[in-house]
């Protein structure tokens, strides 16, 4: 048997921002395409008017993109199976709606909002199903010429599937491994809609898996339930040797307690759950965003890809190219795994001291400038090699450097009563003029004139030190002073010490 070329889709719904769980399922979509040489696909599944949602498509391919997760195919990318968005395929699914009318594994209904609301009244648990359906207003209960004339005048009908009762379905899961529900408990769900002439989620999807030539279809848990209807529609339409084969990734759930994690968690907990911020259209509200809160997106993704799977060693800080050689489906967890919070930033740190200092310094530049700061890019630089291993976000920089950039105009109050001593303001005195003397500036020798000078005059190393401190940063945190002295240069760093002076004395 030939092997089928690995195509895999992501299919999202338009209905607002994508939560960072569907950023997972995207994520090891692309990492099972990448790994098998396959393609991935982005499918815009849209038949739902009511929940679409303006902005939303652009929101999934613009987030997915800073990730670095890459489409072959699909909306905005092209290729030869589209088009990709399920609102511009209505005539290819009639044909198909057709062929399970025709061979009567489906059926039309009539039956009006009213109509069902009555049924739900008068049967507790009412289901729309083979114990039922002989009661209701479809195609099945009325004659085919009674059918027609209602289609013709215009009434608004479904499709609905017709589920034949007491039938072992069997769902062969990748990570669940084998899955068996009977088809009694499924309903006749809805297929297609005449009102707005376009088909539903089930249809639509195994419509266009089966014509995308998806080989494995990779979803969040909660479209499990769906599968066995998916499994059945496959062999109704006589496609059961090319079905995909299923996956169905645990759910992300809250970081403590039970159940999945929504949006609420997050802003109770004070941490996004959307990759970009989100504004949303209707309510206006503005929803924070991995990448906004300062996250690398070499981060989001190594820490998303740990989310429900492992690489089966207790290697954490993975590449995208790592991830790809190692991600394996069946390690998947069954159970759902818990959002850790304190992970994701653990993993932006990694990545803040593993990246160049080139290239942090060109993401801090424009918060400096935010700032007012115009900066050599050289110096910033430099700092930011002094100083990243302090933070956990581009962002946190600015509070932690800042007196590299601003002389302080104000000293700590705290620090000033216990660093400031009497007899600081003259001990700086004579160091500035050991400062001024001293050539070249850097910072071993400056270190050692100081020291140097310091012991022959008898004086306090840390006093000097503390007090220096607060000359040059304003308060009492910051690296090495020698360090600080080299990056300031002469000039700015007797100046920031003559200040003190003036000011403490
Ligand atoms: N449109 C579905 C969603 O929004 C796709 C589910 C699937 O992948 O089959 O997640």
């Amino acid at each position: 048997m030939t092997q089928r070329k690995v195509r895999v889709r992501f299919a999202p719904s338009p209905t607002g921002a994508l939560h960072i769980g569907g950023v997972r399922t995207a994520l090891y979509n692309y990492l099972f395409a990448k790994q098998n040489g396959g393609d991935l696909i982005l499918r815009i599944e849209d038949t739902d008017s009511h929940r679409f949602v303006p902005g939303a498509e652009d929101y999934i391919i613009e987030a997915l993109t800073w990730l670095g997760i890459h489409f072959d195919e699909g909306v905005g990318f092209g290729g030869n199976y589209g088009p990709y968005r399920q609102s511009e395929r209505r005539e290819i699914y009639k044909k198909y709606v057709d062929q399970l009318l025709d061979s009567d594994h489906a059926y039309i209904a009539f039956d009006t909002p009213e109509e069902l609301d009555a049924k739900r009244k008068e049967i507790p648990n009412f289901q729309y199903d083979a114990s039922t359906r002989m009661q209701m207003r479809n195609s099945l209960t009325l004659s085919t010429e009674e059918t027609q004339a209602l289609i013709a005048s215009g009434h608004q009908y479904v499709v609905r599937v017709k589920i034949e009762p007491n039938e072992d379905i069997h769902v062969n899961d990748l990570i669940r491994g084998e899955v068996v529900i009977n088809s009694s408990i499924l309903d006749d769900k809805v297929l297609y809609k005449s009102a707005d002439q376009l088909p539903t989620y089930h249809l639509a999807n195994i419509v266009d898996d089966h014509l995308m030539e998806v080989s494995h279809v990779i979803r969040g848990e909660e479209w499990l339930p769906s599968a066995p209807l998916h499994v059945l529609l496959y062999r109704y339409f006589g496609w059961a040797d090319t079905m995909p084969q299923f996956a169905h990734l645990s759910l992300l759930l809250k970081p403590e307690g039970n159940g999945k994690l929504s949006k609420r968690d997050g802003d109770r907990l004070g941490f996004p759950v959307f990759p970009l911020e989100w504004h949303d259209p209707k309510s206006g509200e503005v929803s924070s965003g991995y990448r906004e809160s300062g996250y690398l997106p070499e981060a989001v993704v190594n820490f998303l890809a740990l989310l429900g799977w492992n690489p089966g060693n207790d290697k954490e800080v993975m590449s995208m190219d790592e991830l790809i050689q190692a991600f394996d489906l069946r390690h998947c967890s069954k159970s759902g795994a818990k959002f850790d919070y304190e992970k994701a930033k653990w993993f932006n740190h990694q990545y803040i001291q593993m990246k160049d200092n080139k290239e942090i310094a060109a993401l801090f530049m424009p918060i400096l400038e935010a700032h007012g700061v115009k900066a050599e890019p050289a110096y910033v630089e430099k700092v930011v090699g002094m100083m990243k291993d302090r933070v956990s976000f581009i962002k946190d920089l600015w509070q932690t450097t800042s007196f590299f950039f601003v002389a302080p105009t104000e000293y700590d109050e705290k620090t000033r009563k216990k660093r400031w001593k009497e007899d600081s303001a003259a001990q700086l005195t004579e160091f500035i003029e050991v400062l001024r003397e001293h050539e070249p500036f850097d910072i071993e020798s400056t270190e050692n004139a100081a020291k140097a000078w310091i012991e022959s005059k008898g004086y306090h190393l840390g006093n000097i030190m503390n007090a220096t401190r607060l000359a040059l940063v304003g308060e009492g945190k910051g690296p090495h002073i020698f360090d600080i002295t080299e990056a300031l240069g002469k000039e700015e760093s007797i100046r920031r010490i003559q200040r003190a002076i003036e000011v403490l004395k």
